[in-house]
């Protein structure tokens, strides 16, 4: 198979690297790739969020299968057309997509087929949003409705850190904002492979958003993860599939606009009992690095299944193993940082099947790497228990040579306490 991967983070290399391992893999591409999937795959350039240069590519290469890894290209509709020109996608249509999308299109979604989520209301206009948040009080959630990378949502302990996230939101033309009831518990992440009404549980994981130890700090695209997350119970996996996945699924298939890929469900659970914070309609980074090392090679035969419409043949062949991640990231991130500093130790490390450093913002220069943005490595590793695999992580994070980076020392802390 030659196949095509889109994007350039953690979450990438993961994928080329699991797909590597593959024996049905030939040639393999990746737009725009990093300084880690130097090796493993071939670095084209194209815009990743241009679907006629990705389709006229992937036809002029004899490409079977694409693997979209970002959220942006698939809200930007690159799946449809290579649908459309008979490529398998793994990755939904933009309308599927708009599940990550628009929040207020997931709420609707949710109020429709009885999902259990925060009890929400949408605002084009700041002054009913205010008047919102003063009928029902703190603590209380505002989201830009919209892709806002993570960084759209405040969780406001009182009114007036609710006011001011209004202000700030609606500051820009165009804006609108969903305000919504705080859920408390713990949170996990739930990933399910879809296909129409097809659903097919690929793990689960926690991650770790805040900068600093003990979750302090500005949030993050992710510091850290872990997989399987302890509360997600059989039971909670039972709860989550029939009363939040099928019933979104069947929604979708309803209205003619059906899913397909990977649906990324973050849920908050207390008491056993799942609600449904957001969607994302693509692999969580870092969340995906632990995936892709449970999985291994099985990860290209089941993402090609489910591009290639046959979800119900597959199976998910999972060992009794533990995988944790650790982010290193430049300093000062998510705030300013420097860019073209030089990362030494890497060569020496391990490259197995339960060891890696999987690259993110990097760039290979002479055979020096180099760090080109604020995530820029995670240092991944299994074991047989999350220890073992805490442990193993921490001991590559540690070999690393980065003055420049950082990292945190508590990836796993709520699930190991
Ligand atoms: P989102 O971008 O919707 O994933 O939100 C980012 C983070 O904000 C989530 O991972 C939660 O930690 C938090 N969050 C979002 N919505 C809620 C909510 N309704 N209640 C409590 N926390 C929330």
């Amino acid at each position: 198979m030659n196949i095509l991967i889109l994007g350039g983070g953690g979450r990438e290399h993961a994928m080329a690297w699991a797909v590597r391992q593959n024996p049905k893999c030939d040639r393999l591409f990746i737009a725009p790739g990093n300084g880690g999937t130097a090796g493993i795959a071939e670095a084209i350039d194209l815009n990743i969020e241009d679907g006629k240069q990705i389709t006229k590519f992937a036809q002029g290469e004899d490409i079977n299968l694409v693997l979209v890894g970002p959220e942006a290209p698939l809200v930007a509709g690159v799946a449809g057309g290579l649908k459309a020109a008979g490529i398998p996608v793994f990755g939904p249509t933009a309308a599927a997509a708009r599940l990550e999308g628009s929040k207020a299109f997931t709420k609707e979604i949710c109020d429709a087929a009885s999902v259990p989520t925060a009890a929400w209301a949408r605002f084009d206009a700041s002054d009913a949003a205010h008047a919102y948040i003063d009928e029902v009080g703190a603590p209380i959630v505002v989201k830009a409705d919209g892709l806002a990378a993570g960084k759209g949502v405040t969780v406001a302990e009182t009114a007036l850190a609710a006011h001011d996230a209004v202000d700030a939101l609606f500051a820009e033309a165009g804006a609108s904002c969903v305000i919504e009831e705080m859920l408390t518990g713990e949170e996990a992440s739930f990933f399910v492979l879809c296909q129409g009404e097809n659903a097919l549980p690929l793990g689960t994981a926690q991650d770790h958003k805040r900068a600093f130890d003990g979750d302090l700090g500005p949030n993050t695209g992710g510091m850290g993860a872990y997989s399987p997350a302890p509360v997600v119970t059989d039971t909670v996996t039972a709860r989550a599939m029939d009363e939040i996945i099928r019933p979104t699924l069947r929604e979708m298939v309803q209205r003619g606009t059906p899913f397909e890929g990977i649906l990324y469900a973050g849920l908050m659970i207390e008491n056993g009992a799942p609600k449904l914070i957001e969607y994302n309609v693509r692999f969580g980074d870092p969340e995906a690095q632990v995936l892709m090392m449970r999985l291994g090679a099985q990860a290209l035969d089941l993402m090609q299944a489910c591009a290639e419409g046959r979800l119900e043949e597959a199976r998910v062949n999972w060992a009794d193993d533990h995988a944790l991640c650790v982010v290193l990231a430049a300093n000062g991130y998510p705030g300013a940082y420097e860019i073209g500093s030089r990362i030494d130790g890497l060569p020496s490390l391990p490259q197995t099947s339960d060891r890696m450093v999987f690259h993110a913002g990097t760039a290979l220069e002479d055979g020096t790497t180099l760090a080109t943005g604020g995530r820029v490595l995670t240092a991944t590793a299994r074991g047989a228990s999350l220890q073992e695999a805490r442990d193993a992580a921490y001991d590559l994070a540690r070999r690393i040579d980065w003055p420049e980076g950082r990292f945190r020392t508590d990836i796993g802390w709520r699930a190991l306490s």
